[in-house]
């Protein structure tokens, strides 16, 4: 997943996923294949745009959804409250820094052998009677970079 992977896997891969193949979508899910990313709509638009490829912010933001949708990529909310974009699709959580903004994955804690989200919805059903959803967790804080300066 850490290099650049062909046309024609990206093409089969949007293919597996129900969608029809465009530029525009195989540029943006192969930027996301490369490496971990967490990233704004715009930012994307511009990192892209740096590599020479012609994407209107609207396309990019169409394109997102879709991938998004379609399971390909996940939308987080960043620091902001603003939708960021996730390549990670395994169930994770995630450290937000409150001073740079930075996202960085953080895989589920066991509890009992039993991932934490899901314990802790058995836990709380049990208690309530309630039917609880999957619960997500983001936690807040200062990464080790920003609290030693
Ligand atoms: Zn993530």
């Amino acid at each position: 997943m850490n290099q650049r992977e062909s046309k024609s896997a990206i093409r089969k891969l949007l293919k597996d996923y129900g969608l029809r193949y465009s530029r525009p979508r195989a540029s943006i899910l192969s930027f996301f294949r490369e490496a971990d990313h967490h990233i704004s709509a715009e930012d994307l638009h511009l990192t892209l745009k740096r590599r020479g490829e012609r994407l209107s912010l609207s396309t990019v933001y169409l394109n997102l959804s879709v991938l998004t949708e379609a399971g390909l990529i996940r939308q987080l909310n960043g620091l902001t409250g603003e939708a960021l974009y996730d390549s990670n699709v395994k169930p994770h959580y995630h450290l937000i820094c409150k001073e740079t903004g930075e996202v960085v994955d953080v895989p589920l804690p066991m509890i009992d052998g039993v991932p934490l989200p899901r314990f802790l919805k058995e836990c709380i059903q049990e208690a309530t009677g309630w039917q609880i959803d999957e619960p997500s967790l983001e936690l807040r804080g200062l990464s080790p970079k920003v609290a030693k300066e």
